[in-house]
């Protein structure tokens, strides 16, 4: 199932401590974009510049919400495309959409007044995945072009690039993307433990009227297995819940429904896309 038109994200607030759990990813994150903040110090040593980051993990565990928040850490313009959206009927479509991205977010910078910019890329498989002969011309256009364009990023360039790119699936990436200089850094983003579950619902339900029966540790208890993504929604269809008993606050019940539904709903998605 491949989510379509995730392009151009708005300018968005996200923090890194709107992020729940992931606190080895957040870590290694922020190891990583002091290169691009403390610029000088990198070429004083004449280190090489990280122009991309790699990351990768299960869907909705918040690898887009990674990337948002890196971009405001480090005072970026942020533009997004997914991979899927590369791929077009016409040869050469996909190249010219990637010179237009790194091109679109470097007059973004300049236009914001900002030193770097950041390129997040979703599903980088799409357009990365290992090439296997003919049936791949048209994506490798696309992939060189991708290529090209990070080897051009130089320590001095004004604004910086750093691309980042999302994967589940880094297996089938091509080699050439994981060399150094290319995406060199990957960082993985996995399915939350039980207090990384508990900070997430903490986070999702800071604007809603919970009942003195809520436990959140609880919920996170029951919701082995279950991404960011996933405890948003029970965060969500708990307060529905609520909403439709015309209650004052969410109860406890409300989230043990919730967490059924999303339970539910997942195993009906898998079912169908079977
Ligand atoms: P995909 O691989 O499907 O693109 P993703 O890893 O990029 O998924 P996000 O788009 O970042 O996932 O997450 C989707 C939504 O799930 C977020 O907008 C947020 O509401 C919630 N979410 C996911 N992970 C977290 C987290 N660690 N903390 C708080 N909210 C989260």
């Amino acid at each position: 199932k491949r989510k379509q038109n995730k392009h151009e994200i708005p300018k968005s607030n996200v923090q890194f401590a709107d992020i729940g759990g992931q606190e080895r990813a957040k870590k290694e994150l922020k190891e990583a974009l002091d290169f691009l903040v403390y610029k000088d110090k990198i070429a004083q040593y004449g280190i090489r510049p990280i122009k991309g980051v790699l990351l990768t993990g299960p869907p909705g565990t918040g690898k887009t919400l990674m990337a948002k928040a890196a971009a405001n850490y480090t005072n970026s313009a942020f533009v997004a495309a997914s991979g899927s959206q590369f791929v077009e009927m016409y040869v050469g479509v996909g190249a010219q959409r990637v010179r237009e991205l790194f091109k679109e977010a470097k007059t973004m910078a300049e236009k914001n007044n900002q030193d770097s910019a950041i390129i997040f890329i979703d599903e980088i498989d799409v357009i990365g995945g290992k090439r296997d002969g003919q049936q791949q011309r048209e994506y490798d256009q696309t992939l060189n072009q991708l290529l090209t364009e990070m080897d051009g990023v130089a320590t001095s360039d004004k604004p910086r690039v750093l691309v980042m790119a999302a994967t589940n699936r880094k297996d089938m990436l091509d080699a050439a993307l994981l060399r150094p200089g290319r995406f060199d850094r990957h960082i993985i983003v996995d399915l939350p433990d039980k207090p990384a579950r508990e900070q997430i619902l903490t986070i999702h339900t800071a604007n809603k009227p919970l009942g003195s029966d809520v436990t959140l540790e609880k919920v996170a208890q029951e919701t082995f297995g279950f991404s960011g993504a996933q405890l948003e929604s029970v965060a969500n269809e708990a307060a529905i819940y609520a909403m439709r008993d015309a209650g004052e606050k969410i109860e406890a019940r409300h989230f043990a429904y919730a967490v059924d539904k999303v339970m539910l709903g997942e195993k009906v998605d898998r079912e169908a896309s079977e």
